[in-house]
This record gives C-alpha cells, structure tokens and sequence, in this order.
C-alpha cells in the first residue's frame, strides 16, 4: 500500500472566493501512483473550505450570495472582538474542511458535473491545501 502526501498552493484575490482545483488533485493522484484507493483533500485553514460541486459561474456566484444571507458579516459576534472575521470562521464550519473521493484506474472518481472546489472565506491569502492519497500501485 502507497500513503503519498503532497501541499497544493492556492492564492486568492477576494475575500469570498471559490477556485477549481480538480487537475491539481488529479496531477497529485497520478504522481502517487496509486491506481486504486481513496484520495483526501483537506484545508489545513479555520477560514477555509474544501466542498464538491459543478463550477458553473452563476452558481459560484450563488454560492458566495447564500453564504453571505446565512451568515451575514459583523452580526455582534464575539469572535469579531478579537480578529473581526467570526463570519470567515462560521462558514468555513458550514461547509467542512475536506473532502474524500475514491480513486479508480489512477484517477479521482468525479460525477460528470463535479469539481474539487477549495472555498476561501477570509481571503485575499495564499492558502496550503494537503492531499493524501492512500491505495496500490
Ligand atoms: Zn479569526
């Protein structure tokens, strides 16, 4: 059995933005070499998100209108006392930190409309993204 390890980099130019980042998994899945097991990918990031979805534009746009109404910016929030971005951290609660896919033939399985999208919420920033992929050669 392989365990590969590698970092993405990821640099973002607004506060709320959503990136593809599904060839670079996919270049990591093949530098693995591994042809059949499971791929994690995970934001190493409080203010960060990693989600699975189609990047169409109208709906990258939906995404980041519907994050703003469910948790508004500077809602009287105690963590704003301290660094004024507790709206950063909560949606980044919302939508979770990593996501797994199955590896099969050497590729991350993805439905015909899914992407690998890492969300930043508190950018601009460049962003570490770890990804391990665990199965055999
Ligand atoms: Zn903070």
């Amino acid at each position: 059995m392989t365990v590969y390890r590698t970092e993405l980099t990821v640099r973002t130019e607004r506060r709320v933005q959503l990136v593809d980042i599904t060839d670079d998994v996919r270049e990591a899945v093949s530098e693995s070499g591994v042809e059949e097991g499971i791929v994690h990918v995970f934001s190493r990031h409080t203010t960060a998100a990693v989600i699975v979805n189609e990047p169409e534009s109208g709906l990258l746009r939906d995404v980041v209108n519907k994050l703003e109404d469910l948790v508004p910016e500077g809602a009287g929030y105690e963590h704003d006392k301290v660094d004024n971005n507790a709206d950063s951290h909560l949606r980044a609660i919302l939508l979770g930190p990593s996501v797994t896919l199955p590896v099969a033939g050497g590729e991350p399985v993805l439905g015909t409309w899914q992407s690998i999208l890492f969300v930043e919420l508190d950018g601009p920033r460049t962003r570490r993204v770890l990804v391990t992929v665990v199965g055999d050669g």
